[in-house]
């Protein structure tokens, strides 16, 4: 059992770019069911981190093991996704002429794309799936609409349902709540803490007292490496952390 009982696994990894150490014998590990708060200055390495788990990026050296022994590694990136890594980035990406339904339809693992949604032929555990998403995410209600039309904060929820449709064991979500309101912050909050359990987040985020919501653990990245892991009011009275909060 390579990967130690963790889902996620990353250990001392390293990488740079153009001889500067974007990211610093990194040590990461993410147990299943886990909502992971990931935090830190602009630079730190955060999208660098989720580029290396995903495959976009590979680092000099270190490993990362997800599950029991897959070798992330070793993989290509439609490999990992295919393996049940999801990512969200911070834009939301829907089809804006497509009803909030068919974005789901197409976003189904093993989907036949529009024909399907044409002829509208779906087996009941497909629409069992597509129901149970579009409660998860909210937009029952909205089925039926143009994505177009939705608001940014039901975009961005559309966007993680559209994820959702794959059955992803981890999730990586960047920034969502970046220019919702607070209302829309608030639901965010209850949607992403519903979906930990029976999946597993790892969320980046600026917003500290979004953080704070969650109540979760978070890890605080500098330069590279994590320089503290708790509570966010075990990070935030930590020295190390003031210090380069403060010093941004
Ligand atoms: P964060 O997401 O925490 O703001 P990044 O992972 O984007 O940090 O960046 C970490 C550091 O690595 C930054 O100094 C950034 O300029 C640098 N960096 C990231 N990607 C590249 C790249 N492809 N080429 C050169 N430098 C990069």
């Amino acid at each position: 059992d390579v990967s130690k009982g963790y889902l996620l696994y990353l250990e001392d990894i390293s990488v740079s770019f153009d001889g500067f150490k974007a990211i610093n014998n990194l040590n990461l590990y993410i147990k299943e069911g886990e909502l992971r708060c990931i935090i830190g200055p602009n630079g730190a390495g955060k999208t660098t981190m989720m580029d290396i788990i995903t495959g976009k990026t590979r680092p000099d050296s270190g490993s990362a093991w997800f599950g029991q022994k897959i070798n992330l590694l070793e993989m290509s990136e439609p490999e990992i996704a295919q393996a049940g890594i999801g990512r969200k980035f911070q834009k939301p990406t829907v089809f804006e002429h497509q009803t909030v339904f068919a974005n789901l339809e197409l976003s189904m693992a093993g989907a036949k794309g529009v024909f399907t949604t044409l002829m509208a032929r779906f087996s009941a555990s497909q629409l069992d799936h597509i129901d149970h998403v579009l409660n998860q995410i909210g937009l029952k209600q909205q089925r039926n609409l143009l994505a177009g039309a939705l608001s940014h904060g039901q975009k961005q929820w559309l966007e993680i349902g559209m994820l959702l449709m794959q059955n992803p064991k981890l999730l990586l979500v960047d920034e969502p709540v970046a220019g919702m309101t607070h209302q829309e912050m608030d639901r965010t909050g209850e949607l992403l803490s519903s979906l930990a359990g029976e999946h597993t987040v790892i969320l980046v985020e600026h917003d500290m007292d979004f953080v704070r919501s969650l109540a979760n653990q978070v890890t605080v990245l500098h330069q590279g490496s994590v320089l503290a892991e708790g509570t966010m009011d075990q990070v935030q009275s930590d020295k190390k952390v003031v210090q380069v909060y403060l010093g941004e």
